[in-house]
């Protein structure tokens, strides 16, 4: 079975799917990794942001692993570990412009559906119900008001010790929204047979036990 979670920034995709592979006791694949895993590695070692089938020819060559252990998911890249190294700033701003690229999708694409051909998975990104996998047994479109996202966000990287300005951040969300909706490949969209969840003043709690009761269920 695969349920995809699919929406904008900061909306808390990853906490959520993480929470319902937890509670279904399946896989979590976290597609948003393996874009700024190529995007951090791009930025190592200078391919331009701008060039999709020399960042292709990258994904190729430096394949990302991904762990799921106790702790959460590890990212693994040419034998580092960057579980932390892809969510600094420098990588989320050039993300949006790597994943854009066909060239690069139809690679990450064709690895999404290879890791997810056995077994039950829990799956996040932007294209998963739409794109990767349109007979996911359960679609989640899981969004929440700008604010809410950017609050969320602001309070993520306050707790990871860093300095940030809530106004900044509230930027950011906006742009990655505008880029990821308005792209030309595989734009973020509601996808055929998704449920739409609004999270705005939801507990994440409350959104773990819908999305799971559902998977439990999906002709309900
Ligand atoms: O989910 P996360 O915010 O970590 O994703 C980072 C970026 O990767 C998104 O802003 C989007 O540009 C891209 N992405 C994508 N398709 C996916 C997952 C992520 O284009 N399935």
């Amino acid at each position: 079975m695969i349920v995809a979670i699919d929406g904008p920034a900061g909306a808390g995709k990853s906490t959520v799917a993480r929470g319902v592979a937890a509670s279904l006791g399946v896989g979590y694949l976290d597609t948003g990794a393996m874009y700024r895993a190529l995007t951090l590695v791009a930025l190592r070692d200078g391919v331009p942001t701008d060039d999709g089938p020399a960042l292709a020819a990258l994904a190729r060559e430096h394949p990302v692993s991904l762990e799921n252990g106790p702790a959460g998911v590890r990212v693994l890249m040419r034998g580092d570990d960057v579980t932390m190294a892809i969510r600094e700033a420098d990588v989320t701003a050039a993300v949006s412009e790597v994943a854009a690229h066909p060239e690069v999708r139809t690679e990450m694409v064709a690895r999404q559906r290879a890791i997810m051909e056995h077994g039950d998975w829990v799956c996040d990104g932007r294209d998963i119900g739409s794109v990767v996998f349109p007979q996911a047994e359960v679609k989640v479109f899981l969004t929440a008001s700008v604010d809410e996202r950017a609050r969320r966000r602001h309070a993520e990287l306050v707790a990871r010790g860093e300095r940030v300005d809530l106004r900044a951040i509230r930027d950011d969300v906006e742009r990655r929204d505008h880029a990821d909706s308005s792209r030309a490949a595989s734009p973020l969209v509601v996808a055929d047979g998704a449920v739409v969840v609004d999270t705005t003043g939801i507990g994440v709690d409350d959104v773990i036990g819908r999305i799971a009761a559902m998977a439990r269920e999906p002709a309900a």
